[in-house]
């Protein structure tokens, strides 16, 4: 085109309603892999920090890798030993945690969503559980919730004490990073609600296990305006 302010080369600093009306028209495909989306160059910036293919860093040490959040699932478990569940909404399933392996990857059903578990010593024999979704860490839809609790088994006087925890799931694209006390919610779990690992081999507090239940809730869009 023949932009006045360009051909004068006075324009530089200058906005340039004509150029601007190219670019803002123009659409580009996401650099994601797997990405559908064509957004314009105004609209990349923002749909990075949301697109459900935004890559997901390793936060293994001395790991760079870098994948979709379904290939970081398989480089963890693989790469890194950490163990696999399937998980199905809204659902209750019953983990058994060893305190002396910090990670699992849960595995949404139906639509093979990524969620890191994360178990941590708060110290005095405190024991922190965090789950967070592996993915672009302003995406919001779809939203889930998730409820983690533990019952204290050695009740015996007819009222079964538990802790629970009922929140918003996070999103990061650097899942293995969230550290739980630094975590708006997440479950506390005291010494005496741990149990001996089945397999116990006998090291000690290296082989009790959380016996944890989690529910995760995929939320409508229509359920929305309710949360
Ligand atoms: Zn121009
Ligand atoms: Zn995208
Ligand atoms: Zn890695």
């Amino acid at each position: 085109g023949q932009c006045k302010a360009c051909v004068d080369g006075g324009g530089f600093f200058d906005p340039c309603p004509a150029l601007d009306a190219v670019v803002s028209s123009t659409r580009v495909e996401c650099p994601n892999a797997g990405c559908p989306r064509y957004v314009t160059y105004h609209e990349v910036a923002e749909h990075q920090t949301t697109c459900p293919h935004a890559p997901c860093r390793c936060t293994e040490p001395g790991c760079g890798y870098v994948g979709a959040p379904q290939a970081l699932a398989g480089h963890l478990h693989t790469v890194h030993s950490v163990p696999v569940r399937a998980v199905q909404y809204g659902k209750a399933s019953q983990l058994r945690l060893p305190v002396s392996a910090p990670r699992l990857v849960l595995l949404g059903d139906d639509d093979n969503r990524v969620f890191l578990l994360s178990v941590g010593a708060l110290g005095a024999g405190v024991t922190a559980v965090s789950v967070v979704c592996a993915r672009a860490s302003a995406a919001t839809r779809p939203r889930f919730a998730c409820k983690l609790w533990v019952n204290l088994e050695a009740a015996n006087c007819g009222k079964e004490d538990m802790v629970l925890v009922d929140m918003h799931m996070r999103s990061s694209s650097s899942p293995g990073a969230v550290v739980a006390a630094g975590e708006p919610t997440f479950l506390t779990v005291p010494p005496m609600y741990l149990v001996p690992a089945a397999a116990a081999s006998g090291d000690g507090a290296a082989s009790m296990e959380v016996p944890l239940h989690i529910r995760i809730d995929k939320l409508s869009p229509w359920s929305d305006a309710l949360v």
